[in-house]
């Protein structure tokens, strides 16, 4: 509704108490996309700055983890799945696409319940789920493997790369991030988190907070409601989408993410190892975890590269300040995942913010 969007932006630029500049990151991968798309930064007056964050599942996932995930699909006998936008993320040495072109079995799916049913129509094959996502997806794997155990699916497993929101925002703000001012919190995993895991941010490191939807009005709606908190120095977490969010979030799928998944350190690219932050396997479900079935070793190397991406998760370069943006990485021959991902806010910004 482009009228009201225009009145959201007028009442944002009409709070003069703007006496210095305001950063606000957008943790959120879907929340980039949508602020570089609706063209929103051009709205907002100079002092209110928009900062992407590390919600864009496949920007985070490291580049050790790609590694192991080529070093697995390599192997005899072994057909990955995984969603189409982790294809072409580099690992040290290529990606699942070359490897593919090499001959490897890497098969694209959009669920782990599709992956679930290769493997019981091809018993002769390892099949192994390639999981990346935060806590919104990761449900939906427990629940395939529920499946493969009351079916008796043996042949199945899953590489979880899955991670958890909260600890990787508690790593941002306790190294010191202290030019973030508010956070767009993101709405889907908030619909499964609720918001009592955030409010540390506003309690602890006087942060403002708002879970915010994914249209232009509910973005700038967003912005408009942290701009309050901060003007009025009042620091808490608001929910904007309440169509989407309960304050207690969803408890069945907050059960399954108990039952099936034990909080895990796990290496973000950018933010490197954080304690907790990923989601293993819990033992009782071991015989699914393509970790030990295939004594997979973490804490491989991460060769340093050319490209900003873990500078830009952490909100410390936009994309137009990497060198080889819009150069040698574009979406056609990506260098970085940020711009593989179609929720990266390299690719964003090449599509929309130039
Ligand atoms: Fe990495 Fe490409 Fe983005 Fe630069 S433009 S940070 S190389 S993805």
């Amino acid at each position: 509704m482009p009228g009201k969007v225009k009145t959201i932006g007028d009442l944002i630029r009409g709070i003069k108490e703007k006496a210095r500049p305001l950063r606000f990151m957008e943790v959120c991968g879907t929340h980039t996309m949508a602020i570089a798309k609706y063209g929103l930064r051009q709205l907002l007056p100079a002092e209110i700055e928009l900062l992407s964050g590390p919600g864009c599942p496949v920007c985070v996932t490291s580049q050790s983890d790609i590694d192991l995930a080529l070093e697995l699909a390599g192997r005899p006998g072994v057909t990955l799945f995984t969603f189409g936008d982790m294809l072409r993320v580099p690992g040290a040495s290529g990606s699942l696409e070359t490897i593919r072109a090499r001959g490897a079995n890497v098969i694209i799916c959009y669920s782990a319940l599709e992956c679930l049913q290769y493997a019981v129509n091809h018993p002769q094959e390892e099949i192994v789920f390639l999981g990346v996502g935060f806590e919104t997806t990761a449900p939906t794997v427990a629940v395939a493997i529920e499946q493969a155990l009351a079916h008796k699916v043996n042949n199945f497993s899953v590489l979880s790369f899955h991670k958890r929101v909260v600890p990787a925002l508690q790593a941002l703000v306790s190294g010191g991030n202290t030019a973030i001012d508010g956070f767009l919190l993101p709405g889907h995993v908030s619909s499964i988190l609720g918001q009592e895991p955030y409010e540390f941010l506003a309690r602890e490191y006087n942060k403002a907070c708002v879970i915010t939807g994914f249209t232009a009005e509910d973005i700038l709606l967003g912005i408009l409601m942290l701009l309050s908190q901060v003007e009025n120095k009042s620091y808490r977490v608001e929910i904007q989408y309440k169509r989407g969010v309960n304050p207690e979030g969803n408890p069945q799928a907050l059960a399954y993410l108990a039952k099936y998944f034990t909080p895990v350190e796990t290496t973000w690219r950018g933010l490197g190892a954080i304690p907790e932050s990923g989601l293993g396997l819990a033992e009782a479900y071991k015989d699914f975890d393509a970790f030990r079935r295939f004594s997979l070793q973490l804490g491989r190397k991460e060769i340093p590269t050319a490209c900003s991406c873990g500078e830009i998760l952490k909100g410390l370069k936009k994309p137009v300040e990497c060198v080889l943006f819009a150069k040698q990485c574009t979406p056609l021959e990506p260098v970085g995942p940020c711009m593989v991902s179609s929720e990266g806010s390299c690719a964003a910004s090449f599509y929309y913010g130039r």
